[in-house]
């Protein structure tokens, strides 16, 4: 890829994301030979420190967090050379007099076509002055070659980010605005378009006529380790389902898109959004459930509950897991219910998708094969196992007619010998590129709020009475198995 010669400003250029995340990516796509002939890269924070010292900082970040392991000494040397450090207080309008020399002396070297991506890896309280001031101090003017990458969260509720948007939107055309969901950047993720899209025999299939019922299940095996003062004032509604599982959601119901636009695709997603069934007070009385760890064990150490967390409130409503089953009311999937769920401190780390099919319409074989019956399934495994599964039965080896369910795989280890890419490399080079189709639009993100909002304010209004209701390394609470058991399914799980 040829690319314009870049310059990224990475707002919280310290902290924890962008030593974990961005610059083990940035190293990686430089390494791969993927960043433009020309680029620097301008970390910012309020304390002082030097390039040399802020370079220091980021390769201990890329040792400890890569996937590759650690910097190779030589490209290393050659990366960090367009590395560099500004010292800014984005509350500090004077900051951004110093941020704009820094810029014009890198746009003088690099020549006109130079772009900016100016990356907020702070707190999102921060977002509304950095949005303002860079626009302010017209550092963002360009639409063609100036773009904002705005983390997680994207608002609180409905309001927050709508306010969000408007002060994004007032400032900025909605092209140069890259909303991250680093889900959409996970490369199973995206196989899962190019499965849907790029094969013919499962379009037929794929509709309420086929498909019995859909699951999608992130689970974490983590608490919340040292997030306990964010995740307190946020709980798995909002940080996970509302931006993760709802997206996840998207890719499966989504009709097919006339071709790979970016906006093409996200009016495909939206209008599952749009489609998804609004909750009554009895919906959320019986299709939705909530839960929160207490202590337990994992892997014979015992681990506090949630309320013991640091800085978590000692009377918490905070849910650490939640299960909804939602519906999408269209033609496509009217009546077909979508079973989601998410929680810490679960038995198992994964994200798995599975699709079940419906039963044949008649049973040919003797009344014994019951025994081991298992409905077609499909199983997208997105971590930590990356694979596709396809679950059928198979007629056991055997003088008798014995049927099992078989798996058909197939597994990234086994079909490739290239690893694959980390969310953060291939959604920076998107934003490099000028790719939005990995972003959420400003109507994705405000679509989900609205649909989660009924359930949020239940939740928030009443206090469940019976938290903390399930404990560390189990499947969360019972009422989350009976949600689904209700109708005669389970949740499914890889051995
Ligand atoms: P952090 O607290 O580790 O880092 C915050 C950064 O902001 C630091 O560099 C700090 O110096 C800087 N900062 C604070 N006040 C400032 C000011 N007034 N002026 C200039 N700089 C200031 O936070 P983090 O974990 O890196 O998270 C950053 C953002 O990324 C948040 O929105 C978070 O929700 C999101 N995020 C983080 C992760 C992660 O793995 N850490 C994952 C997903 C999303």
């Amino acid at each position: 890829i040829s690319l314009n010669p870049t310059i990224i400003v990475i707002f919280g250029g310290t902290g924890d994301l962008n030593l974990r995340k961005l610059a083990p990516a940035l190293y990686n796509l430089y390494a791969e030979g993927y960043m433009p002939e020309k680029f620097a890269i301008i970390g910012t924070a309020r304390r002082p420190l030097t390039d040399v010292k802020f370079r220091e900082t980021l390769m201990e970040g890329v040792n400890s967090f890569s996937r590759t392991g650690k910097v190779h000494k030589e490209k290393w040397d050659n990366f960090s050379q367009n590395v560099h450090y500004n010292p800014i207080d984005v509350k500090d309008s004077a900051s951004f007099d110093t941020l704009k020399d820094t810029l014009d002396k890198f746009k003088n070297e690099f020549g006109p076509d130079t772009q900016i991506v100016y990356y907020l890896a702070v707190s999102p309280d921060l977002f509304p002055s950095i949005a303002k001031r860079l626009a302010k101090f017209k550092l963002a003017e360009n639409e063609d070659n100036c773009r904002i990458v705005v983390e997680k969260p994207f608002g609180k509720d409905l309001e927050t980010a709508r306010e969000l948007n408007e002060i994004l939107r007032e400032r900025f055309k909605e092209k140069q605005i890259y909303r991250i969901d680093h889900y959409l950047g996970k490369e199973t993720v995206q196989n899962i378009m190019a499965f849907r899209f790029a094969n013919s025999f499962l379009e037929p299939l794929w509709n309420r006529n086929y498909i019995d019922h859909v699951q999608i299940s992130v689970t974490e095996q983590l608490g919340v380790g040292d997030r306990g003062g964010y995740y307190d004032g946020s709980g798995a509604l909002r940080d996970m389902i509302q931006n993760h599982l709802l997206q996840l959601l998207c890719i499966i119901g989504m009709e097919t898109p006339i071709n790979f636009d970016a906006d093409e695709i996200r009016d495909k997603k939206v209008d599952v959004l749009k489609a998804m069934r609004p909750f009554s007070a009895e919906d959320i009385r019986f299709n939705t459930v909530r839960g929160q760890y207490t202590k337990g064990w994992i892997r014979g150490d015992e681990v506090p509950g949630y309320r013991s967390e640091k800085d978590v409130d000692k009377q918490s409503n905070t849910e650490t897991f939640a299960a909804i089953k939602f519906f999408v009311d269209n033609w496509r999937w009217k009546g077909i219910p979508f079973y989601v769920r998410t929680g810490k401190r679960l038995s198992q780390t994964s994200s798995l998708i599975t699709i079940q099919f419906k039963d044949v319409p008649h049973q040919v074989f003797p009344a014994s094969v019951a025994e081991h019956w298992q409905q077609n399934r499909l199983i997208i495994s997105i971590q930590p196992e990356m694979s596709i599964r396809l679950q059928v039965q198979g007629k056991r080896p055997g003088l008798d007619m014995t049927l099992n369910p078989v798996d058909m795989v197939f597994d990234y280890k086994g079909t490739y010998t290239t690893e694959s890419p980390e969310a953060y490399e291939t959604l920076l080079l998107d934003v490099m590129t000028g790719d939005q189709t990995q972003f959420m639009r400003a109507d994705q993100v405000e679509i989900a709020w609205e649909l989660l909002m009924p359930v949020i304010n239940a939740w928030e209004s009443k206090k469940s009475l019976s938290f903390p209701n399930y404990a560390a390394d189990s499947w969360g609470p019972e009422d989350a198995e009976a949600l689904i058991a209700r109708d005669g399914f389970h949740w499914f799980t890889l051995p």
